[in-house]
């Protein structure tokens, strides 16, 4: 079922989602599933598995030169939704990017989607490779999200990229793409990433999720400034819930979001990570609460792969 019908069904009520990642490439599929089954008793419509694209790696060799090798570290993002969908019987969500993708690689990756009844897709830029200073697109792959959103459109109305394909059928995906309260990191201003946002709503996106943000003040603007700018789908905030001091550097530095003074000082006065763990779990409830209270459709938590703290939230507010 697509998010959109999630959110009709739900009738005004918060409901709750999060995401996952693939496990590191050798771990067991069950790493994932131990994560997810404390999870399944807040009864998330939809669970999402983030995409993640190559990576460059230099090994030394024994003549003193560098061997450059292209790995995935964490493969499986299709496998993972097919799987969620047979084992728990909710939708699987799977990220999609335009780094590493040409359109042909794009329209496969969508056929599987399709056999496999996956009936939403997060489409996205993707960042640049870990060793780049920029995002680069494949030869014939998408620049940014907007285009690639514009290539699931044409597939959903049955337009593959081989014109001359005879009765193809058209897709039938639900699109939703990444919005920034505090604006996306290489975006000059937040009008102009507004602006963007539009044009991914315009190619055929029908619902936005957010960055994570600590203060709920800015993702209320943000939505207010979309709703001026005439973007009127669902906006469903993702929130995260700190977990170690170093996140205190990492988070701003990563992603480009302020952390309020008040947690910032509670983390640094937390005596391990322990404490730090209890500050964040505390902090992301009250933030939860007041994003239920003013009615969002979904609180979407990220859970990059540990579920315990997501569990002692999510059953104090759901
Ligand atoms: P875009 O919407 O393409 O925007 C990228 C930048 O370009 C913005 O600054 C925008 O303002 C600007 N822009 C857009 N269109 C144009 C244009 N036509 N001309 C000029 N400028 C333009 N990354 C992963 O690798 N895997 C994941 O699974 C993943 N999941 C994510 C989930 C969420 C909810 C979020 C918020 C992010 C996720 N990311 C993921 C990170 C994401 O890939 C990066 O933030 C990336 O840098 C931007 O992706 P985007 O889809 O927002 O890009």
């Amino acid at each position: 079922m697509k998010v959109t019908e999630h959110i009709a069904q739900s009738k005004g009520e918060t409901r709750f989602s999060f995401e996952i990642l693939p496990p590191l490439k050798g771990q067991h599929i069950d790493s994932i599933f131990n994560n997810i089954d404390p999870l399944m008793e807040f009864n998330p419509p939809f669970i999402d598995v983030t995409y993640h694209r190559e990576e460059y790696t230099y090994k030394e060799l024994e003549n003193g030169l560098l061997e450059k090798k292209v790995v995935k570290k964490r493969p499986g993002t299709v496998g993972i939704c097919a799987a969620i969908q047979n084992k728990y019987n909710v939708d699987a969500i799977p990220h999609i990017l335009c780094g590493g993708f040409t359109k042909e690689d794009t329209e496969n990756f969508l056929i599987d989607l399709d056999f496999l009844e996956i009936d939403n897709v997060v489409a996205l830029r993707g960042d640049a490779v870990k060793s780049e200073m920029y995002f680069k697109s494949e030869k014939n792959g998408h620049n940014y999200a907007s285009d690639l959103v514009g290539q699931i459109g044409n597939l959903n109305k049955g337009k593959y990229l081989d014109e001359d394909l005879q009765n193809s059928s058209a897709t039938n995906f639900c699109i939703g793409v990444a919005g920034y309260p505090e604006k996306h990191m290489e975006a000059p201003s937040m009008e102009s990433d507004i602006h963007f946002l539009k044009k991914k709503i315009k190619n055929g996106a029908d619902y936005i999720v957010t960055q994570m943000f600590f203060d709920n003040q800015k993702y209320f603007d943000f939505v207010k400034k979309c709703r001026k700018e005439g973007i009127t789908v669902p906006i469903i905030p993702g929130l995260k819930p700190i977990s170690t001091k170093k996140q205190l550097n990492l988070i701003p530095y990563r992603f480009k979001v302020d952390l309020p003074d008040d947690l910032v000082m509670a983390v640094v006065k937390a005596k391990d990570n322990k404490a730090v763990r209890q500050v964040g779990i505390e902090w992301c409830i009250a933030q939860s609460k007041e994003l239920i209270k003013a009615k969002v459709p979904f609180v979407h938590y990220y859970s990059m792969g540990k579920s315990d703290n997501i569990q002692t939230i999510a059953s104090e507010v759901f």
